[in-house]
């Protein structure tokens, strides 16, 4: 769905400031850039927002596909996370940590506690609930979603946003959010302006499954595993995570793994993955999966500042979790601070 929304079109300058992904940064920048009076507008290929804070639904089954949990380590997102939580976003402990297995293959008996004191938050509509809410705040207008966004070009003070449906649309400033290769692709007329290292950063594959079964898998406590080495890095529970109401478990493919079978087809890649994961599900049996490919699930490496002001160019500032600290706290913070590079506090 495309809502209408009024943008200038002058070319010098005035017009909203566009704010270019839906994810939790780009949600974050908004909220913070329209607190201070901004006009703001949040333009998502996604017909949902979240970006990897994604949540699907099989039938009766919801399965988190992207971020699993999350945790705090800040003062600036411990005020925040309480802010989402008074403003009704069940936020709650999930665990201090996980079970520990080496490879998915050695099954539960040779998985260890991995407890180490600090909690982990999940949601209990699942994580994508947050970028529900946090879209919700932003005023009438303010969201453009399934609308992609093809071409970012300076154009007098400002910048021209060709997008996909729709007219270009003008802006007094971009805040760019999706990972750093597809912001650059956006860019690329000014790519050169944007600093090497950020240019150079890279992020790791992750193929998703996502398969409800008949009956709960035989995964202990508290519902997630870790695992250190070996072709699956993350299994989950959904139910025991307090997420689903029916069995249901996510299986995260290792980067490595990942990559191998990027071209693999889905059948296949199913297949696969529940033969990997078959010791953990017990008597149980899938009875509907899908997948769920992410080409930039992580930064391998992050950028020290938490938002960038390309020099040089009409105001634009790239955020996301690849500046400043990686995950959802640090997508959080980045968004911050990408508000504060533009209102120049
Ligand atoms: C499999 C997986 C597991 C994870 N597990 C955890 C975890 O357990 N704990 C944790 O803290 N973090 C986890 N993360 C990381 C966490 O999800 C991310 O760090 C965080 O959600 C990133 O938010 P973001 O706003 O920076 O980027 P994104 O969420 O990627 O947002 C970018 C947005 O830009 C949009 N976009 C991209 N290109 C365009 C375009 N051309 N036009 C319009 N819109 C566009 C996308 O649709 C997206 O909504 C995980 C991620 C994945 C994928």
């Amino acid at each position: 769905m495309t809502g209408d929304v009024a943008v200038g079109v002058s070319g010098d300058g005035s017009g909203p400031i566009i704010v270019v992904g839906a994810g939790l940064a780009g949600l974050v920048a908004a909220g913070a850039l329209v607190a201070a009076g901004t006009d703001v507008v949040v333009v998502d290929e996604g017909a949902e927002p979240g970006g990897r804070l994604a949540t699907r639904r099989i039938g009766p089954a919801t399965l988190d596909a992207g971020a699993q949990f999350f945790t705090v380590r800040s003062a600036r997102f411990a005020a925040m996370v309480d802010g989402w939580r008074a403003g009704g976003i069940p936020v709650r402990e999930w665990a201090h940590g996980f079970l520990r297995g080496g490879h998915v293959g050695d099954g539960p008996a040779a998985a260890r506690p991995g407890t180490d004191g600090h909690a982990r938050h999940a949601v209990d509509a699942g994580m994508s609930a947050i970028a529900r809410r946090l879209a919700s705040d932003l005023p009438r207008g303010a969201r453009r979603p399934g609308t992609r966004v093809h071409a970012i070009t300076p154009s007098g003070d400002g910048w021209r946003v060709e997008v996909e449906p729709g007219r270009p649309l003008d802006a007094a400033a971009v805040v760019c959010t999706p990972p750093v290769p597809r912001s650059l692709a956006l860019l690329a007329a000014v790519a050169q302006r944007v600093p090497p290292a950020v240019r150079q950063l890279r992020y790791e594959p992750c193929i998703a499954l996502l398969a409800a079964l008949d009956a709960p898998p035989a995964v202990p406590a508290p519902g997630g595993v870790q695992f250190t080495r070996g072709p699956v890095s993350w299994l989950a529970d959904n139910a025991a995570k307090g997420v689903s109401a029916t069995p249901a478990v996510t299986v995260h493919a290792s980067g490595g793994w990942s990559a191998d079978h990027a071209a693999d087809g889905d059948e296949e890649v199913v297949d696969g993955l529940l033969d990997l994961v078959r010791p953990w599900l017990g008597a149980a049996r899938p009875v509907a999966a899908s997948l769920e490919r992410w080409r930039h699930s992580r930064p391998l490496e992050s950028y020290p500042e938490r938002a960038v002001r390309v020099p040089g160019v009409p105001p634009l500032v790239l955020a996301g979790d690849a500046f400043g600290g990686a995950k959802v706290e640090g997508a959080a913070l980045s968004g911050l601070a990408a508000a504060d590079v533009l209102l120049g506090t």
